[in-house]
């Protein structure tokens, strides 16, 4: 087993005095690259070195040069999917790598090497496949490996806790282990296998059907409450609709009736109107008509007074008397039935109409939608398996530390 930080990037791979070197980018990511003496000596005589370190260095001057250039980490001698590699996922090169290490052309690269984290052309991917060290990659169109997703390439390749190389997966957590891992979390495990052993079978695992199981569930789920979420904002906008003709029919009620009250009113009060009008003409007609024979009266005094005899004006007196005691009758009587209305009006109870506080209340009452009660259901069930596990975990680790 070896360790991934800090053994030898050299060629020798040996883990003891590893001195570790810290080369920065101009991005300001840090890669660590870590080389014995014997390797740094060797590689300074060679002028070779260790890829791994030539590509950062390389890269570094490209890029401080202003030169667009896809960048390839990865160590030759490494291929060991070490954490170091793995905290810069490699981006896809379309020409061989080795190739242009050995200042040839570029060549359009045909195949990658996950391994190796590299990109080869036909006859370096013939030779890959030849040489002792490689003979067991896989190599994969280089096409496809741009296909693989971003955080598949990132995923940490070493425990992250130990940061020590995986090399066994327990099969009751579910989980892959550093051998410290093992020692310490799962000492109690009877399903411990080779990482090894169990990868070929990835893509047809349990683990991953579940997985894809969920991702169905959850997709399910979504599309479900979409739909259900639209039909309810449909029902929604017909409770609106309803609420608003509920009160538009409540003020409709209220204003037909004001309308009524109000017609009534008004007609009572043209009837008031025309009537005094009517009553009032009657009287000054009468008036008029008494003044006209009152004045009549007095015309005819002053016109006897001038010009009719002492004899005339006797005989005439008792007639003209009983004239005016006629005219005294009928004034009496016209003052009698004369009579004068004053129209005020009293402020009816409206208070009734005033307390409303509304054209109707809203009622709100919030309800659960019905797909929650199933994704609810099925969470339940998934997060007491979960915490059927963790506590079991848990038992263990107690169980390790007595
Ligand atoms: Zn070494
Ligand atoms: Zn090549
Ligand atoms: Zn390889
Ligand atoms: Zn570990
Ligand atoms: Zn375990």
């Amino acid at each position: 087993m070896s360790s991934c930080l800090p053994s030898c990037w050299g060629d020798c791979r040996c883990r003891s005095s590893a001195n570790e070197n810290t080369t920065s980018t101009t991005d300001n990511r840090t890669s660590r690259t870590t080389t014995c003496k014997n390797c740094e000596a060797k590689n300074k005589r060679s002028g070779l070195g260790c890829r791994k370190r030539n590509d950062d260095t390389k890269s570094r001057d490209k890029r401080n040069s202003g030169e667009n250039q896809e960048i390839v980490g990865g160590c030759w001698s490494g291929g060991h999917g070490c954490f170091i590699t793995s905290m810069h996922p490699p981006k896809p090169k379309t020409a061989c790598s080795i190739c242009e290490q050995k200042k040839k052309s570029r060549i359009t690269a045909e195949t990658f090497c996950p391994e190796c984290e590299e990109a080869l052309c036909k006859s370096c991917a013939e030779h890959h496949k030849l040489s002792k060290i490689s003979k067991d990659h896989h190599t994969i169109p280089v096409q496809h490996y741009s296909e693989i997703p971003t955080f598949v390439l990132k995923t940490e390749q070493c425990c992250l806790d130990h940061k020590l190389e995986y090399e066994m997966y327990c099969q009751d957590h579910k989980h892959p282990c550093c051998i410290r891992c093992v020692s310490e979390n799962h000492v109690d495990c009877h399903n411990l296998k080779p990482l090894n052993d169990v990868v070929h079978n990835a893509k047809s695992s349990e683990l991953l059907n579940e997985i894809e199981k969920s991702i169905d569930d959850i997709s399910a789920y979504l599309e479900t409450a979409q739909k259900e979420r639209e039909e309810y904002v449909r029902k929604f906008e017909e409770q609106i609709a309803q609420c608003r003709k509920h009160k538009n029919l409540i003020k409709s009620l209220i204003t037909d009736h004001l309308d009524q009250l109000d017609q009534k009113m008004e007609a009572e009060l043209n009837t008031r109107e025309s009537d005094y009008k009517v009553a009032s003409e009657k009287t000054i007609g009468e008036i008029e008509k008494r003044r006209e024979n009152v004045k009549k009266i007095a015309d005819d005094i002053s016109a006897m007074r001038k010009y009719a005899s002492d004899r005339q004006t006797f005989l005439a007196m008792h007639l003209l008397n009983e004239s005016v005691g006629k005219e005294q009758n009928a004034v009496y009587e016209l003052s009698n039935n004369m009579e004068h209305i004053e129209l005020t009006v009293n402020e009816p109870d409206i208070t009734a109409v005033l307390e409303a506080q509304s054209l109707g209340n809203l009622k709100v009452i919030s309800l659960p939608v019905d797909s929650v009660f199933k994704i609810k259901k099925k969470m339940k069930e998934k997060m007491a398996t979960k915490q059927d596990n963790s506590r079991e975990k848990r038992r263990q680790q107690n169980a390790t530390e007595k």
